[in-house]
């Protein structure tokens, strides 16, 4: 990637001048200088999911979504630190057409959820940011959905029936037939891998909740036109797959198929000009050379969620989740980058970082 990593090369005169501008940023900005001390890139690239108010219960078991204000503290801080830019200037600097020296971060989304639109949006704009949203093609329009959503809700549902409940008991069996091991079968569906899906049918059959009932009413996805109105506000839009499968357990002719397949789908459908994946879940253990099938086939950049992990491939970019729990960003970057290498820069300007 043309994006100026932690180590200058070149003549002894280049070398101390990129030298010198590393100590000058580190003591200006120790935040952005222990990010690309650590992750070996100046490009800071973080995931959300959904902003709100409220839990829902689609989500409860699965992160903590940031609420309003949680996440303006974040775009606050964000911007303090960083200098925001679009997928488009990271593609350039990915292709080698652009350098990114200053600190830079991109902000993205993943699985299309309406509140990135209803909520994120508005505090996004205030912030002068544009950020790239990673939608499920089987999700849009509000058509399916999400299997770990679904465990979500059917976990709340047992969670309010409780014990005495006849369905709680048979639950406890359906799962102990599939051999899910679990102390309570609430915990028992949130166990439950793609791969092995189809039993949160039989759960939720028992529970009688109706998909689409739920998914009428509550419309957890963004539709098709609301995504044409994100893209004229300047919103990038890249895809999460088709059903948000667990790659490690496709086959790798199944995992070329899902990321080329939805990267061209997603292309075509929204006339985007490039072509990213965000991978479902984590990229972490996949094959190296399938990744460079990828990128032979056309594929732009991948995203994966292991920062600071330091890339291994110019197109394979790592992000950061801020939903973890309710800390603002400042504390958990700050307590990520103690836990590496970049600790030892800020232990030294701790004061300055806060
Ligand atoms: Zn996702």
């Amino acid at each position: 990637m043309s994006v100026a990593g932690t180590v200058p090369t070149g003549s002894w005169g280049r070398q101390w001048k990129g030298w010198r501008s590393g100590i000058r940023e580190a003591l200006r900005n120790p935040i952005a200088a222990a990010c690309r001390h650590v992750h070996g890139s100046p490009v800071f690239v973080v995931v959300y999911h959904t902003v709100c108010e409220t839990n829902p219960d689609h989500i409860k078991n699965l992160y903590r979504p940031r609420t309003p204000r949680e996440f303006s503290a974040d775009m606050e801080f964000l911007c303090r630190h960083f200098e925001p830019i679009d997928l488009p200037t990271l593609l350039k600097a990915v292709k080698g057409e652009e350098e990114i020296h200053r600190p830079s971060v991109l902000v993205t989304f993943d699985d299309g959820l309406r509140e990135m639109a209803e909520v994120a949006m508005p505090i996004l704009k205030g912030w002068g940011i544009k950020p790239a949203l990673y939608v499920n093609l089987d999700f849009l329009d509000n058509k399916t959905l999400f299997f770990r959503q679904k465990a979500s809700l059917l976990a709340e549902r047992l969670r309010r029936i409780g014990t005495d409940d006849v369905r709680w008991t048979t639950v406890s069996e359906i799962l102990a037939m599939h051999g899910v091991a679990a102390h309570d079968p609430a915990a028992g569906v949130m166990r439950i891998a793609w791969d092995r899906r189809a039993v949160l049918d039989e759960v939720a059959h028992v529970l009688e909740f109706d998909e689409a009932e739920f998914l009428a009413r509550t419309r957890p996805y963004l539709t098709r036109d609301e995504v044409r109105t994100l893209m004229a506000q300047g919103v990038a839009i890249g895809a999460h797959g088709f059903n948000h499968p667990n790659h490690r357990l496709l086959s790798p002719e199944e995992r070329l198929a899902e990321v080329v397949g939805s990267t061209e789908a997603t292309a075509t459908m929204f006339g985007t000009g490039h072509r990213t994946f965000a991978f479902p879940f984590s990229d972490q253990g996949l094959p190296g050379d399938f990744f460079d099938a990828l990128y032979a086939k056309g594929v732009d950049l991948t995203f994966g969620t292991s920062w600071p992990q330091k890339p291994t491939k110019a197109r394979q970019i790592q992000r950061f989740c801020f939903e973890t729990g309710p800390e603002p960003a400042s504390a958990q970057l700050t307590k990520r980058l103690i836990r590496s290498a970049g600790g030892n820069v800020l232990r030294g300007m701790r004061p300055a970082a806060a």
